[in-house]
């Protein structure tokens, strides 16, 4: 049995379908729609039986109402319910926040919240988010307060940004920013796909995830960095980021009609993307004059000096500029976190007296300032929730898009083959792999480029779900594999493990 919520052009309400997997009619308790030809809306409470021929029409792309970038704001339809993300500028999760989202979740009985790789929260309810838990986010600030610019909200920083011994402090930046977007209305005009990223020289890098814009601290400043499908470095370089982000969001909103007019290829998203701007008006005149490059001198400059992080030890430990305390970072299984496990994250963050958690673009977390003289004891707490922070985990690496379970596009089931591969992974504890990323199509979402499996540098393995002959299989093209089976015994995983053998 599986249900699917649809949202109809022209009809405010959400209708609920229920089918076997025979596709044989059953009873639905609310049904409004057109019913072969009947005048909209035709309601039919109390026993509609839906047939196989209305399938077919209502997951027919032309009548179903898809959100290719889902907000908070603007939830997207998945065959299991209803997909909210919620935007964590930063990946930055304080406790008073984590409690207000268990809450929502426990209203709205979602009973597991996904980190996705851009080190969001992605929510899945039966419903829409209530009005009453859309407020309780706005409250706490994991929402802004006018939810056309919400999702804009988009800028990663590396976990440990404003931690890192060495690096640039670039959290006063993310929360300036963030606030420029809040307050700005006629940024709801940029493409819904609108990204930021700011890099402060940290060892735990974030450059490999694809961001319209970088700002990349220099000494002395921000350097604007542009991503035109390759990311492209400008000379610019200013000591004010807001002023940066303003400057191309302004530009951007200048020529967007133009670029439109044209009929400028652009994605799914009916706004062209900030490269297509550019691509069409050229960077030389995108740029000309776009901001005073002037910076000051004596600023704080980035050493790039390493940390001596101690990664790779039995523990996920990170060094902090405090030598009295350390960020330890903890395994969530394809980035999912049980409410069960939120709020027992909750009680020992108070216990301890921790304000906040990080979430990473790697889809596990990070809880910093921990004192070194507590680490035993929290681990111990942590053991009971449980919660993992070793580094051998199986999971650790392994990255799956939504599959089948939670987008239209996808070709495979992603989610339920990563678990599968993660059990063979479990049974060789005492080998090292590396990082593995499962999407369900060729767009290949889980892959942190997201583009070219040739970005991976060699390092990564890059599985890409198709659907041949009503099967489901995947390809490794860096391995010359194409379209094998995953499944626990099968080739695919056999070729992981010689990988992991030959790097013993
Ligand atoms: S890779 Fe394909 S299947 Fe996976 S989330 Fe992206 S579009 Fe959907």
């Amino acid at each position: 049995m599986w249900e699917s919520p649809v949202r109809f052009r022209g009809c405010a309400a959400t209708v609920m379908l229920r089918f076997d997997s025979n596709f044989r009619p059953v009873r639905t308790p609310i049904f409004s729609i057109i019913l072969y030809g009947l005048p909209f809306p035709a309601t039919h409470r109390n026993g509609a039986n839906v047939t196989v021929k209305l399938t077919a029409e209502l997951t027919d792309k032309s009548i179903v109402e898809s959100v290719s970038c889902p907000g908070l704001f603007c939830p997207t339809i998945a065959a299991e319910g209803v997909l909210t993300r919620i935007r964590t500028p930063g990946g930055i999760v304080s406790c008073v926040q984590l409690a207000a989202l268990a809450s929502v979740m426990e209203r709205s009985g979602c009973l597991q919240l996904l980190i996705t790789n851009r080190a969001n929260i992605q929510l899945r309810s039966v419903e829409n988010l209530t009005e009453f838990d859309l407020n309780a986010l706005q409250d706490v600030g994991l929402a802004a307060r006018n939810p056309d610019v919400d999702h804009l909200r988009n800028v990663m920083t590396s976990p440990m940004a404003g931690l890192e011994l060495g690096a640039f402090d670039v959290v006063p930046a993310l929360r300036e920013i963030e606030r420029y977007i809040c307050q700005t209305p006629k940024l709801a005009a940029l493409s819904a796909k609108f990204s930021i990223g700011i890099d402060g020289g940290e060892l735990d890098s974030i450059r490999d995830r694809a961001n319209d814009i970088w700002l990349v601290a220099e000494n002395g400043g921000y350097r604007l960095v542009l991503n035109l499908g390759q990311e492209w470095r400008s000379d610019i370089v200013s000591e004010d980021p807001v002023g940066l982000v303003r400057a191309v969001a302004d530009r951007y909103l200048q020529y967007a009609d133009q670029v439109v007019n044209q009929s400028v290829k652009h994605r799914r998203s009916r706004k062209p993307r900030l490269r297509d701007v550019i691509e069409c008006v050229g960077k030389e005149r995108f740029l000309d004059g776009l901001v005073d490059c002037k910076i000051s001198e004596n600023r704080e400059t980035v050493s790039h000096v390493p940390t001596f992080g101690e990664l790779g030890e039995a523990e996920l430990l990170h060094s902090q500029k405090d030598p009295d305390r350390i960020a330890l970072e903890i395994v969530c299984p394809l980035g999912k976190l049980t409410i069960e496990q939120i709020n027992g994250l909750i009680a020992v963050l108070e216990w301890f007296d921790l304000g906040e958690i990080r979430l990473t673009s790697w889809q596990t977390l990070i809880i910093p300032n921990v004192l070194r003289s507590s680490l035993k004891s929290i681990k111990i707490a942590l053991a009971e929730i449980p919660l993992n922070p070793n580094a051998n985990h199986p999971a650790r690496g392994v990255v799956a898009c939504s599959g089948k379970s939670g987008c239209a596009s996808a070709a495979t089931h992603a989610q339920e083959h990563a678990q599968l591969l993660i059990a063979q992974l479990a049974k060789y504890p005492d080998r090292s792999f590396p990082s593995i990323h499962i999407s369900g199509c060729e767009k290949l979402c889980a892959q942190p480029r997201g583009s070219d499996p040739g970005d991976s540098m060699g390092r990564d393995i890059v599985l890409i779900g198709r659907e041949v002959d009503g099967t489901e299989r995947y390809s490794i093209e860096q391995y010359g594999l194409r379209y094998g089976l995953l499944c626990p015994d099968d080739a695919i995983a056999q070729i992981i493990t010689s990988l992991s053998a030959k790097n013993d």
